[in-house]
């Protein structure tokens, strides 16, 4: 169990809006006007146990293409029972409204910081940096821990789960890692979020580094595979949440950790450099099963003019893929495939429940 034995929850509201205990509550907060005149506003739900305890906060959709979070965001707010919960979950399903509207990753202007996972504490007017502090205000500042999820684009899946190691504050690092390991998963990708990436004004860097709110980066599943992965992907996502819940004392009982944990200190991303049609050659289903050895064909790019081969995707290591895609036109940069690296000698080897030296 981590140090999160507060009753933050009892006194709970946001935006003025009290949130007794033992209810949920759905409050709308506006952000912003835009031009046709429409309110843009931030939609929070707020699921409120029965008794006394810490804060949950999980944010969807902070890249406007990753739809497929708010399918969780649903999914882990009807899985939530007040009865059974001592604390409470804060989510904000839609995080970057206009984004999402446009089903685009970044918000639709002409801004320094289009992305709002690059926005936090950001001081400007601009819509990304009045998103940020409306998340900052309204959901950081009633939360213990926090969840953000990512992927679930078109045509790309991934299957893993992300934490710092690099806050200032060492008890960030280890209730980070903590949380991500309760997600359960036989692996956690171990990364410097202040100093590299995402950065120190994205979303989980500023919550640790700047509030002293640990959290963790869930990027677990992809939309426009079979409908049996996709499920399952789902159910990662909500069983993930309900560990880290009984991690934080919300829910009784200890999380489900698996026997060994391997933690990634590298991930390389291979993805095409030019535009095209990406023909994977492994499938989702061997996510983070199959082992892929240096130099290996990963995949090819095929013009979708000519129809001919343009390109070649292979592994930069030897690695385990975390991220597939199925068939799907893609543009220089995009999302092919990322291999965790097996022979990076930051990786560490845990039983479930040990600790790694920060
Ligand atoms: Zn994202």
């Amino acid at each position: 169990m981590t140090n999160f034995e507060n009753t933050r929850s009892a006194t709970l509201s946001v935006s003025g809006v009290d949130l007794p205990m033992g209810t949920t509550t759905i409050v709308d907060v506006p952000v912003y006007t835009d031009l046709d005149g429409a309110e843009i506003s931030h939609t929070f739900h707020a699921v409120v146990g029965a008794r006394p305890g810490p804060v949950l906060g999980l944010h969807t959709a902070v890249h406007g293409d990753e739809w497929l979070t708010v399918e969780v965001a649903r999914a882990i707010v009807q899985s939530l029972d007040p009865a059974e919960m001592s604390g409470a979950v804060l989510a904000l399903p839609v995080a970057n409204p206009p984004a999402f509207a446009g089903r685009t990753r970044n918000t639709p202007d002409a801004s320094d910081s289009p992305d709002l996972n690059r926005a936090f504490g950001g001081v400007q007017t601009w819509i990304t940096d009045q998103l940020a502090q409306s998340i900052v205000d309204n959901l950081y500042a009633n939360i213990d821990a926090i969840i953000d999820f990512h992927l679930g684009i078109w045509g790309s899946a991934m299957g893993s789960v992300a934490c710092g190691r690099d806050f200032t504050d060492p008890v960030i690092n280890k209730q980070a890692f903590r949380l991500a390991r309760a997600f359960g998963l036989p692996y956690v990708r171990h990364g410097d979020f202040v100093t590299k990436f995402p950065g120190p004004k994205s979303g989980v860097g500023y919550a640790g580094e700047e509030l002293g709110i640990p959290g963790l980066i869930s990027e677990v599943g992809g939309a426009g595979f079979n409908e049996e992965t996709e499920a399952r992907w789902l159910a990662t996502n909500v069983a993930g949440v309900h560990g880290v819940m009984r991690e934080m004392g919300i829910l009784s009982g200890t999380p489900d950790l698996p026997d060994e944990v391997m933690v990634f200190d590298t991930a390389a991303r291979v993805n095409p450099t030019n535009a095209g049609f990406v023909d994977p050659l492994y499938s989702a289903e061997s996510m983070m099963s199959r082992e892929v050895q240096k130099g290996e064909l990963l995949g090819r790019v095929f013009s979708p003019h000519t129809l001919e081969v343009i390109e070649e995707l292979r592994s930069p290591v030897r690695g385990l893929l975390d991220m597939i895609p199925r068939p799907y036109p893609v543009r220089p940069g995009d999302w092919a495939y990322l291999v965790l690296d097996l022979d990076s000698p930051g990786n560490i080897r845990l039983s479930g429940d040990e600790m790694p030296s920060f």
